[in-house]
């Protein structure tokens, strides 16, 4: 029997809950039971944090690469050492199988320490000038950060958007999920645990909307990174601009996969298949329109189907379990509401397709094949366990279908051609492609989109120099 911990906020180092606090429950979405109870934070507890932020970053800007780096280190091993005990309530809370639970609380702990190593390459450059003159460019820190993550996956989000706001010196307030709050308060207690000051990274919830407007509409935040959907992103981003604060936003996607008969076809079925379900499809890189070229589609949907068929669902603290439920209630109508909307306009359903049970918000991994372009799922990121199979006639149509939709997150090919490969790189609109392998996420690459999907990077060099401001330095 795992325990859910204690839940509270953290402002300037300090655990706060009670008070008469407004609170919400955290609902088990295996069970839907209650897990525990949120304290929200108040507008006092919202201003407070403000100004601990300010005074945290005049202090963290200061303090040498060298000590943030080990400092960083330190809880990245901290992290690392709390796997289990973050990876189980995260389990609990968001329902992915616990070895994935365990799995992302140690990634997290990969990011942080990249996030270290990175705090030590923060270079400028000298500009040629003539003797006794001088002309620098320097980076700089951009100020306190206010990152909203989402709870798809609560420990690496609520991570990316810490690591590279205190590689680069800043001081940053988090708000985690209110679904899925026990692992990102985790992840910023062993950062205070090894010795990051308390105004330098704070951890509030609250509602959304009401946190979002606080923190983004006082001067002290300097910059908003923000994972979820399109929706939010563009609102986000407009309350940002009414101040010029710099923005990082991570949006839907709606991932296209080519396959071409050129592939290892079998090995494309069994890889993607693995990485559509997994998370319940609940992850906005996951590959979701599969655009097949027609000599090879038989092949690629029947293995695809009877891999996707054979998986396990069930609550993620089960050993066997493939695939949890979905993350809440709103997902699964989401998908059943997209399902039905394809089969109307004709689609062909070749597994799944039901919710499971009446306890629990668990849903069929499904897939539909020859899905018209008019059917909703075409056109909205469905964010759940479902795949779309169609066959589509060569190179040129598959690109111009891939590229169709305003989104552009992370794209996936799989061909043997090294020309095709090239083509591909430099044609599909995508922030991240991955070709022959399902992989897009390392902790040293840029992970982020365009078009609707979103600007700026996580993770890599881009994570950290998107916390900072350049500054061209004269001497005369
Ligand atoms: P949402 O955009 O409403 O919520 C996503 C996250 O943003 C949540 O954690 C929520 O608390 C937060 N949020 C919502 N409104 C906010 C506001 N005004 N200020 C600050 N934070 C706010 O989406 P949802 O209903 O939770 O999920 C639906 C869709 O969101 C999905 O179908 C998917 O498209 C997208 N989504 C994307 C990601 C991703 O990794 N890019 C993650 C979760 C959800």
């Amino acid at each position: 029997m795992t325990d859910y911990p204690t839940l509270h906020l953290l402002i300037d180092g300090e655990q706060i809950s009670g008070g008469g606090r407004e609170t919400e429950d955290v609902i088990n979405p295996a069970t839907e039971e209650v897990l525990g109870t949120l304290p929200h934070a108040t507008s006092a507890d919202l201003d407070r944090a403000l100004e601990a932020a300010q005074n945290g970053f005049h202090q963290w800007r200061r303090t040498s690469a060298d000590k943030r780096a080990a400092i960083l280190a330190k809880a990245a091993g901290l992290i690392r050492e709390r796997a289990k005990a973050i990876g189980e309530p995260l389990t609990l809370e968001q329902g992915k199988p616990v070895s994935e639970g365990r799995g992302e609380a140690s990634y997290s702990a990969s990011l942080l320490e990249f996030y270290a190593q990175e705090c030590k390459r923060i270079y400028g450059r000298t500009l040629v000038r003539p003797e006794g003159q001088r002309a620098e460019v320097q980076y700089h820190p951009v100020g306190p950060v206010a990152g909203f993550a989402p709870w798809n996956f609560p420990a690496i989000n609520v991570m990316r958007k810490i690591g590279g706001a205190l590689a680069a010196g800043c001081s940053v307030i988090v708000k985690p999920s209110e679904e899925t709050p026990a692992s990102g308060i985790a992840v910023v207690q062993a950062l205070l645990d090894a010795g990051v000051p308390g105004g330098v990274v704070q951890c509030v919830f609250g509602v959304p909307s009401d946190v979002s407007e606080h923190l983004l509409g006082s001067p002290i935040i300097r910059k908003l990174t923000f994972t979820g959907s399109t929706p939010v992103g563009k609102h986000l981003a407009k309350l940002a601009a009414e101040d010029l604060k710099i923005t990082t936003m991570e949006l839907g996607g709606h991932g296209p996969v080519l396959v071409f008969n050129d592939c290892d076809v079998e090995k494309a079925a069994e890889v993607m298949a693995a990485n559509k379900f997994r998370n319940a499809g609940q992850v906005c890189v996951s590959p979701t329109r599969f655009l097949i070229e027609e000599s090879a589609f038989e092949q690629f949907r029947d293995i695809f189907t009877k891999r996707t068929a054979a998986l396990t669902v069930g609550n993620g603290m089960d050993k066997g379990t493939d695939m949890g439920p979905m993350a809440n209630a709103r997902g699964l109508d989401n998908v059943a509401k997209l399902i039905a909307n394809a089969q109307d306009k004709g689609a062909k359903l070749l597994t799944g397709g039901e919710r499971i049970g009446n306890q629990g918000f668990f849903h069929q991994p499904t897939v539909l094949s020859d899905v018209p372009l008019d059917a909703d799922i075409m056109n909205e990121e469905p964010f759940g366990p479902v795949a779309i199979l169609n066959p589509m006639a060569g190179e040129e149509a598959m690109i111009a279908e891939a590229n169709r939709l305003p989104y552009g997150l992370a794209a996936y090919a799989w061909t043997d051609s090294p020309a095709r490969r090239r083509r591909l790189a430099a044609e599909v609109e995508a922030g991240m492609l991955a070709i022959n392998t399902g992989g897009v996420s390392t902790v040293d690459a840029p992970f982020g989109g365009v078009k609707w999907s979103g600007y700026g990077s996580e993770d890599g060099r881009e994570g950290v120099m998107a916390c900072m401001v350049v500054k061209a330095v004269h001497e005369g």
